[in-house]
């Protein structure tokens, strides 16, 4: 496991300094004071150890995986450059996988890695409704939602004061909380995202998929069609856990449809 002994010097050394940044695209501000590079390094660890116990899959259905990845990841290089916002990806060194899984999962780790399980698929059903997962798990990314969560629960176990300082120098706990964080979807266990951040994560990769050219409309039966086959199971997926009813997601979608669409027809110019 890996030691966060520079991350717990560096917290200690900056001090008072609790840092508020902005999310990309949506302008919220959100606490975090975990450094990417550290976030992405630890992330990078647990997806090599994933890939190792996981291996990716080879065929067409890999190839559209990557063939829509690369295209919504275009997409939020264009919405990012546009904003002047593109730092908030110069970390990432994206990868798109397809496992053998019959688990209804996908996710984004920070730094860009991207994992669709083939149980998936029948879902996402066409390159819309994939584009719009995927949108959605590169959005807590790209948003920070997981150090975000790990910072207010370094917060909320008395790690840290309001001043920022290091009261009780856990670092084993320091370290489970960011490995949870780096590791989101993964067998280390997930950290969750709150409902906001999920909310988040539709608004951002909704956009993203519009822009990238995939109808945005096709989230609304997306979202249906994945409500519907989770059903009755113990473990839903990341993207339904933390979710209200699928109509209050699905009104909120409606309202960003608009805007969605714009970007749609941009994509079309
Ligand atoms: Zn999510």
């Amino acid at each position: 496991m890996r030691k966060l002994s520079k991350f717990l010097l560096s917290l200690a050394i900056v001090g008072g300094i609790i840092s508020c940044q902005k999310v990309p695209i949506t302008g919220r501000s959100q606490l975090n004071f975990i450094p990417d590079s550290e976030m992405n390094a630890m992330a990078l660890q647990a997806y090599t150890q994933f890939l190792t116990e996981n291996k990716p899959v080879s065929n067409s259905q890999a190839d559209m995986v990557k063939r829509v990845g690369a295209r919504v990841q275009a997409a939020l290089e264009k919405l990012l450059k546009e904003r002047n916002q593109s730092n908030a990806i110069s970390g990432f060194k994206w990868e798109y996988n397809l496992v053998d899984s019959k688990e209804l999962n996908a996710w984004c780790m920070p730094g860009g890695k991207v994992v669709v399980y083939t149980g998936l698929l029948p879902v996402t059903q066409n390159e819309a409704g994939l584009a719009v997962v995927m949108g959605h798990e590169i959005a807590h990314a790209v948003a920070r939602h997981g150090s975000e969560r790990s910072s207010q629960q370094m917060v909320t176990n008395g790690l840290l004061q309001a001043g920022g300082v290091v009261v009780g120098q856990n670092p084993t706990l320091v370290n489970q909380i960011v490995l949870q964080a780096a590791g989101a979807g993964t067998q280390l266990g997930l950290l969750s995202h709150s409902r906001s951040q999920e909310s988040e994560a539709d608004e951002i990769g909704l956009y993203v998929a519009a822009l990238a050219g995939y109808d945005p409309q096709e989230s609304v039966k997306l979202w249906q069609r994945m409500a519907e086959a989770s059903k009755g199971s113990q473990k839903p997926p990341e993207f339904l856990s933390t979710h209200p009813s699928d109509a209050t997601r699905i009104s909120r979608l409606q309202k960003l449809m608009p805007k969605a669409l714009q970007y749609y027809n941009q994509s079309k110019k």
